[in-house]
């Protein structure tokens, strides 16, 4: 038989071999170029037994996709042996994601008669590091960064005993022949130090950042409870409102911290580890500059020995763990880069000798309207694939401008890349780069097409248009917010056609024109846009992003609502002067394109009613909004208009504001609080598309919606989408596996064009 899925390096030989030996089989099993092949000969009945076993008890971070089964004659085989993993032909399970400490490894690094006693790189083949310490497949020790330490006896043993849990686990190492931790200064001189663990919880303790290797790049870290040394770390940083992950010991911490679900808990156990956003508990003891403006915390466990070994000091509670990087720079690896990169902001390094190969963030996760939903899809994921039901050519979409996955495809598989950061500058380029060849080489994959956003000004475009052409391959544009709903038909393995409805911040469309709050009529291989919120100027262009009131200044002129009414002036904080200017630009056109944007409609709404001028973050403003209605019970909706009648004049359907906005006004003179305010907003937005879908379904007789755009990450929008939709009878899909944000944007250019490349073949 064969099996397919996640079954190489995660213990699935070993565990094959135990239960053919327990059903008294004989035969044998090798890793193939697909997952591994498995011959077993035996009585009926045992080989049955064995057949559901497989599927039931596998190792835990194996991952079955199929089993092919095939009757063979019985060749008189005796016992049961472990092919040696030297493999025909090519590979393309490539390497597992990087997993969480299990409970056995757990239980050995606190034993003080075990020999890994406080060992800061114990593993097995259910945990450990994996993608992060690979260079290339086949996944096998001297192609991954262990290849430099030579076992010792006992560690060889366990890693040549069938029997063992450390059976071919390639990071395998002890004490005595494994790789080591190491304090050092800013200058590069390593601190003497007994325990470089002790005297690193002491260097916290007092209030010190520290820099420390992880498992996917270096974590900047602080005691989370002291704010002087938050405060120092995030002007060290530059970064001054996005909010910080912490990390606690264990479940029963994070529930000191936070208000937990069950899906929570849940998520924040998977061997994923990831950040996951969860409601803070008021007085939780966290530094207030930790997440200053919102009622949440990314919290997450310890995922590495050396974190559980930093938390096993009583004294320490809640640590800061960021990603070692200015904003939005690739997260640093190298201990000498990280010594360069960090030199102003870490006050020493807690570092070791084994290489990370492969940059990768923490993942974030959070409980979206009853289920786990991705917010950066990295460590822990990556590079998972994710099916996609049409088996295109071999292509590669490349994503788009902020927070940058790329991702290849082949044979009906996208494996995306991890989380890239913003392409916006040469090291976020390298990181691209260095990924890219990582993956084509892990997964074997040539591509013969470049798929790319259809926004001319992206980094991500022209590097696509240049590096096709140097390859001689052809290039496919696909519009931003087709690709987000095509994403989330994908993920579902839909085709459509569908209503699709993108709630986001902002892309390029068709007419040159920046979207964001769009109802298509889709599939996959091409749309047709059936309802938009109304244009709006967006003075400044990308600088009303940084600065919300700029685009509460557009969305106001276009109601035609005079800034002197009812102190909206000094509400937003503007000058006659600015007034003046920005009303000039709109007026001659200057900088100041049209915009659908829902995610900008949200900024802008935030800017008037919290006062928020400007942001430190893409969609801080908006964020806060959400925030603020946390605890308030759902309120009917201000009123969306909707104009243009598409059944009878074939006129595209505008979802105005105006009157929404005359009903924000009379509610902030009438001294309705801002939590009323925020949870009318939200209603009355998702009351609006809702509408322009019953339109849609009038006109195209479909009932089926599909909601995608970087606005479903917030949870109250997502929720009220889902109910009020049901509630009219249309069912409903979001996205579960891939970011329904711009991190799922290179999956969703790869479904459209593996589409169209499908039907052309065709
Ligand atoms: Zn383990
Ligand atoms: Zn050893
Ligand atoms: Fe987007």
């Amino acid at each position: 038989m064969q099996v397919r899925g996640v079954v190489q390096g995660v213990g699935f030989r070993p565990f094959v071999y135990r239960i053919a030996g327990e059903e008294d089989l004989s035969g044998h099993i090798g890793n193939d170029t697909g997952g591994v092949t498995i011959e077993v000969e035996g009585l009926e009945a045992s080989v049955e037994r064995f057949l559901v076993r497989l599927r039931a008890e596998a190792p835990p971070l194996a991952r079955i996709d199929s089993i092919a089964v095939q009757d063979l004659e019985p060749c008189g085989e005796e016992g049961f042996r472990i092919e040696s993993s030297s493999v025909k032909g090519r590979v393309n399970t490539g390497i597992p994601p990087d997993a969480a400490t299990c409970p056995e490894c757990l239980r050995e690094l606190f034993d003080p008669s075990d020999r890994r006693y406080r060992y800061p790189f114990l593993n097995c083949t259910n945990c450990g590091p994996r993608f992060s310490i690979t260079r290339r497949i086949p996944y096998d020790r001297p192609q991954t960064s262990m290849t430099r330490f030579k076992m010792c006896a006992a560690c060889q043993q366990e890693y040549d005993d069938p029997t063992n849990r450390r059976f071919h686990a390639q990071p395998n190492a002890c004490w005595e022949c494994g790789p080591h931790l190491m304090l050092v200064a800013t200058d590069g001189t390593v601190i003497p130090a007994k325990d470089a663990v002790s005297e690193t919880i002491e260097l916290l303790l007092a209030g010190q950042v520290m820099a420390i290797k992880g498992i996917g790049g270096f974590h900047l870290s602080v005691d989370a409870t002291n704010e002087d040394a938050v405060l120092k770390l995030r002007q060290r940083k530059r970064r001054f409102g996005k909010p910080l992950a912490v990390m606690v010991r264990n479940i029963e911490a994070a529930r000191t911290l936070c208000v937990l679900s069950p899906d929570e808990e849940a998520l924040l156990l998977t061997s994923a580890r990831p950040i996951v956003l969860a409601r803070a508990r008021q007085q939780c003891g966290i530094a207030p500059s930790v997440a200053p403006g919102v009622p949440w915390l990314g919290i997450f466990l310890p995922y590495a020995p050396l974190q559980h070994l930093l938390f096993a000091d009583e004294r320490v509670y809640a640590l800061v763990m960021t990603s070692a990087n200015l904003s939005e720079e690739p997260i640093a690896i190298d201990n000498e880069e990280a010594r360069v990169r960090l030199d102003r902001i870490a006050d020493a390094f807690l570092v070791h000798d084994r290489e990370i190969l492969q940059r990768c963030d923490d993942s974030v996760a959070a409980i979206v309207d009853g289920a786990p939903q991705l917010i950066r899809r990295a460590r822990g994921f990556v590079p998972l694939g994710v099916p996609l039901r049409l088996e295109a050519p071999p292509l590669l979409a490349v994503g788009g401008h902020l927070k940058n996955v790329f991702a290849l495809a082949k044979d009906g598989v996208v494996y995306q890349s991890q989380h890239l950061g913003d392409l916006e500058n040469i090291t976020s380029l390298a990181f691209f780069n260095e990924s890219l060849a990582h993956l084509m080489r892990t997964f074997d994959i040539e591509p013969d097409t470049v798929v790319h956003d259809m926004h001319p000004g992206y980094l991500s475009t022209s590097w696509a248009k240049k590096w096709a052409k140097e390859h001689g391959l052809q290039t496919i544009a696909v519009q931003h917010h087709h690709a987000h709903v095509a994403a989330c038909m994908a993920e579902h393995q839909i085709d459509g056609p569908v209503i699709g409805i993108a709630l986001d911040g902002t892309g390029y469309g068709t007419d040159g024109q920046i979207w964001g709050g769009e109802v298509f009529i889709c599939g996959l291989e091409g749309f047709e846009r059936f309802a938009q919120l109304e244009y709006v100027p967006m003075p400044g262009g990308e600088g009303a992003i940084r600065e919300p009131w700029r685009m509460a200044f557009g969305h106001l002129h276009a109601a035609g609502i005079d800034l002197a009414h009812d102190a909206i002036r000094s509400r937003l904080g503007i000058s006659e002067q600015e007034e003046r200017l920005l009303k000039k630009m709109i007026e001659r056109k200057v900088n100041s394109p049209l915009t659908s944007s829902c995610g900008r409609l949200f900024d802008a709404v935030a800017a008037l009613v919290l006062g928020r001028r400007e942001v430190d973050y893409e969609a801080q403003a908006a964020i806060e909004l959400e925030g603020v209605a946390i605890d308030e019970r759902d309120e009917d909706g201000y009123p969306m208009e909707l104009a243009g009648d598409e059944k009878n004049s074939g006129q595209m359907i505008r979802i105005r504001a105006v009157a929404m906005w005359h009903a924000v006004l009379g509610d902030l003179k009438a001294g309705r609080g801002e939590a009323v305010i925020a949870a009318r907003f939200h209603a009355g937005v998702a009351d609006g598309f809702v509408r322009a879908a019953l339109r849609a379904r009038e006109a195209k007789g479909l009932n089926r919606v599909v909601l995608s755009g970087g606005c479903m990450h917030n949870r109250r929008l997502a929720r009220l989408m889902r109910a009020k939709l049901e509630a009219e009878g249309f069912a409903m899909l979001q996205h579960r596996r891939v970011s329904p944000g711009d991190g799922g944007l290179s999956y969703g250019q790869a479904a459209v064009a593996a589409a169209m490349l499908m039907r052309k073949k065709n």
